[in-house]
């Protein structure tokens, strides 16, 4: 299958995320997809994969060079996790260091940066969990029940998050919780605030976490919150904005999972072209047939398209600008584009796209997790609809 190409002369960084794609490429290369398989049968956490990932210094992407980062901009690390998902593998264990610590960075005091920053970016401190959403809000952001009340020198934390991702392998926690009233704010989107909690301490001292077995393996869980103590300096940014900070935050979340859809489009391309090619049924390649060969090409077209909104997204945002809508029409498209893909895929291998063996119905799995998390197709469009188009709200 031939490269994509530049999108031009203009395209000054081009270079260096060519050398970075080869060096991730070549690290992925150590974790065939029976590393993977075997994970996927037990459940297992990538542990290797991810320390690998972190001494190569990936996973510091996007801190910035003064934190011990490589101060590299959204472009590279879309590339990089692009990469992880087209050579087979999956970021999903780790992708979460790279872009979580953008709300200490962005909102954090002076302090807080140079307390944790550092230790994020050498991989000394794992902050790879996230807690927002919850069993009874779901998609309601607004309307969680974790509610943080302030005491003294600390806040006191009761409720419950569900889907945490990768919490049983994280040190720090990025939790989002309610410490004004719903009925009692100025403003809809206020009354929420952001703290880091050093789980470390808290597990079993108010902190419970459960592991969720799911249809992938994500590492997902429960978390509980039974009058948790975090103390006040680990309040991010001013009490009762946290909403704005974690939406701040969630461009560049969906630019980075569109980036490890169109991954994961491309390896199911790749994986279906080189099947069609040598399998051979009523004496010929079955890839001879349009009816195989088309929906191949209309998945690589759809690819090669949702990746234009991917970069595009992700230029914008390095050079500053707010990117609502194209961050949210790259992670609709790219995740259309991925899913399209997988099912393609599986379709070309026949029963064969069954077997494990082949790792297509893996990561099949996996990629159909992007029409759901880390925001559903539905709300996207509903994004779309309202805030680009100017129709009215539907909810
Ligand atoms: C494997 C996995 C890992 C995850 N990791 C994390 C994590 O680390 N941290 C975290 O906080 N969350 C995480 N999530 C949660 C994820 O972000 C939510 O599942 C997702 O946002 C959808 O929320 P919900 O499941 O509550 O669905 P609901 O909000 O209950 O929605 C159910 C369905 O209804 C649709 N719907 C809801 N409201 C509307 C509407 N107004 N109009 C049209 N359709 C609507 C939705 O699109 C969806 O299809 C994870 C989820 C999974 C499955």
């Amino acid at each position: 299958m031939s490269e994509t190409r530049d999108l031009g002369p203009e395209d000054d960084g081009a270079e260096e995320i060519r050398s970075i794609r080869a060096s991730v490429a070549a690290l992925c290369a150590e974790f065939p997809g029976e590393y993977w398989r075997a994970k996927d049968t037990e459940r297992a956490y990538p542990a290797e994969f991810v320390a690998a990932l972190t001494q190569a210094g990936y996973l510091a992407a996007l801190i910035p060079e003064e934190f011990g980062g490589s101060g590299l901009g959204l472009r590279h690390a879309a590339a990089i996790l692009e990469e992880i998902q087209k050579s087979g593998c999956n970021g999903a264990a780790c992708h979460a260091q790279m872009y979580t610590m953008g709300t200490i960075l962005r909102h954090g005091s002076a302090e807080q940066k140079a307390a944790w920053l550092p230790r994020i970016a050498s991989g000394d401190l794992r902050l790879q969990a996230f807690g927002v959403t919850e069993p009874t809000s779901g998609t309601d952001t607004l309307s969680l029940r974790t509610t943080a009340e302030r005491h003294g020198d600390h806040f006191i934390v009761n409720g419950q998050k569900v889907w945490t991702s990768r919490a049983e392998h994280s040190d720090l926690m990025l939790l989002l919780a309610r410490t004004t009233p719903k009925d009692k704010v100025e403003r809809r989107g206020e009354g929420l605030s952001v703290f880091i909690v050093d789980m470390r301490e808290a597990l079993g001292d108010g902190l419970t976490v459960r592991p969720i077995r799911a249809m992938i393996n994500h590492a997902a869980t429960e978390v509980f919150f039974d009058n948790l103590k975090v103390p006040a300096e680990n309040l991010i940014g001013e009490v009762d904005k946290g909403f704005r900070y974690i939406l701040d935050g969630m461009n560049a979340e969906r630019v980075l999972i569109a980036s490890e859809c169109i991954g994961d489009a491309r390896w199911f391309i790749q994986k279906a072209v080189d099947y069609a090619g040598g399998r051979e049924v009523f004496g010929a390649p079955i890839g001879k047939n349009q009816g195989i060969q088309f929906p191949i090409a209309k998945a690589y077209a759809k690819t090669e398209a949702a990746d234009l909104m991917v970069q595009k997204a992700a230029s914008l945002f390095d050079d500053g600008h707010r990117i609502g809508p194209e961050a949210n029409m790259a992670k609709l498209l790219a995740a259309e584009a991925s899913w399209e893909a997988a099912d393609m895929c599986l379709q070309t291998h026949g029963g064969f796209g069954f077997s494990e063996e082949y790792d297509v119905e893996r990561k099949f799995r996996e990629t159909r997790l992007y029409q759901v998390a880390p925001i559903s197709t539905n709300l996207i469009l509903s994004y779309i609809a309202e805030h680009v188009l100017g129709l009215p709200r539907s909810y």
